[in-house]
């Protein structure tokens, strides 16, 4: 069915071993993804920094940790479970955004370095590590992404400092005598088209201008995959030869020739790696629609219901196949009727005890995931380079929702 199974037998039984639903990695796609990345700008001092919120299991976090690269954290919790799979303080970068005093201490007395991205955060960040090194979070004043929702630059959204108040951090960053390491900023998550990352890159560089002596400047990630069958692929290669062109072009004049180039991506790293499998136990129809009822609720997998994504469905048979396809929408058990994961979609004849497999289910899946309706997190499994799947991350047990009493 899919490159991760040699045949449907293999992943029937998976599901007998670990349970329904289940999401299953591939290692190989994983360290693809991250070569990729890395390989992105091979004649500069680039680093990759990952972003972890889009799929913090810690054994991939250890397999992108030997793949040389770093991790963006957006919380202490982020920067305990990086730790715990060995991350380093350098290889940290704390991105706050409204986080209190203790937040930032949590991350400043384990020498992380600390990016903030408002004058209030400035100024409490001064305050509580006077004469520390800090790194600014800008909106660069455009932004991308494929839903209103995950657009986080630009002129309608809570993040980083626009570039009109640039007096004012400067007079913060002598007041509380900090040395400012870095400047950062994040368009949004998903584009396909490089240019928009290079408009916004060009913005950053504007800022970056107005500050002398940076150790490093990062672009941001939202390097999108393409979740639907007939959308193209990011061209990386474009992406690189441009980005390429306009850094070597702010080289030439800025003072810091060593300075550290960074891109922060998350979905680009995990998402195609991952598929959601989940079991089907009811089909109806009702006043016209057929339902094709799943364990795949939105606790699960909440990207359908919260952004409207699209992902593909992918049917495996139990027992024998014909050709016949059918018009189906594909929805969870969850108490809600929003609990749709799949509408409309013309798929092969579904009955009752096939397998659903959601496709690109590697970022925001199960990191999304919640206890709602009191429902268990699945488990996860990875499947090794040698082929052999290995427990990554039991499935939740009943005892997991009583033991915070
Ligand atoms: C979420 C996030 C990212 C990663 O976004 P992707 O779309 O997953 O690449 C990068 N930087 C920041 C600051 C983020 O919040």
């Amino acid at each position: 069915m899919n490159d991760i199974f040699t045949s449907n037998e293999e992943l029937i039984k998976l599901i007998e071993e670990y349970g329904s639903p289940l999401y299953v990695y591939d290692e190989n796609i994983l360290r693809q993804r991250c070569k990729e990345m890395r390989n992105l700008l091979p004649n500069k001092n680039f680093r990759i920094s990952y972003s972890s919120k889009a799929n913090s299991n810690i054994e991939l976090l250890k397999i992108i940790m030997s793949e040389d690269i770093d991790v963006d954290a957006m919380s202490p919790g982020e920067i305990f479970i990086q730790q715990k799979a060995g991350f380093t303080s350098e290889r940290i970068f704390y991105i706050g955004n409204n986080v209190s005093a203790n937040e930032m201490m949590y991350a400043v007395d384990k020498d992380i370095l600390v990016s903030v991205d408002s004058l209030s955060q400035l100024k409490l960040f001064g305050e509580i590590n006077r004469g520390g090194q800090v790194a600014i979070r800008f909106n660069p004043g455009v932004g991308a992404g494929h839903h209103e929702k995950v657009v986080t630059a630009g002129k309608k959204t809570k993040f980083g400092i626009q570039k009109d108040y640039i007096n004012q951090v400067k007079e913060l960053i002598k007041k509380y005598d900090l040395k400012l390491v870095g400047i950062n900023q994040h368009l949004g998550s998903l584009f396909l088209d490089e240019d928009q990352y290079i408009e916004g890159v060009k913005k950053l560089l504007d800022i970056a201008r107005e500050f002398q002596g940076l150790k490093f400047i990062d672009m941001g990630g939202g390097f999108g995959v393409p979740y639907k069958k007939d959308e193209k692929r990011l061209d990386l290669s474009k992406l690189s030869k441009k980005l390429e062109e306009t850094l070597n072009e702010f080289l030439e004049k800025y003072d810091n020739k060593e300075v550290i180039f960074k891109a922060e991506p998350g979905r680009y790293i995990v998402a195609e790696s991952g598929i959601l499998f989940g079991t089907v136990y009811s089909i109806k129809d009702n006043y016209g629609v057929t339902y094709v009822g799943t364990d795949l609720g939105f606790n699960v997998l909440v990207r359908p219901v919260m952004y409207d994504s699209h992902h593909e469905i992918r049917v495996i048979k139990k027992c024998q196949v014909d050709n016949e396809k059918e018009k189906v929408t594909i929805v969870g058990n969850v108490c809600e009727s929003g609990d749709v994961i799949a509408k409309d979609r013309e798929l092969p004849k579904i009955d009752e005890g096939d397998i659903i497999g959601v496709m690109n289910a590697g970022a925001y899946g199960f990191s999304m995931s919640s206890n709602y309706n009191c429902r268990l997190r699945p488990a996860e499994v990875l499947r090794c380079l040698n082929g052999e799947f290995r427990l990554i991350r039991r499935a939740d047990i009943y005892e997991d929702l009583v033991r915070n009493f």
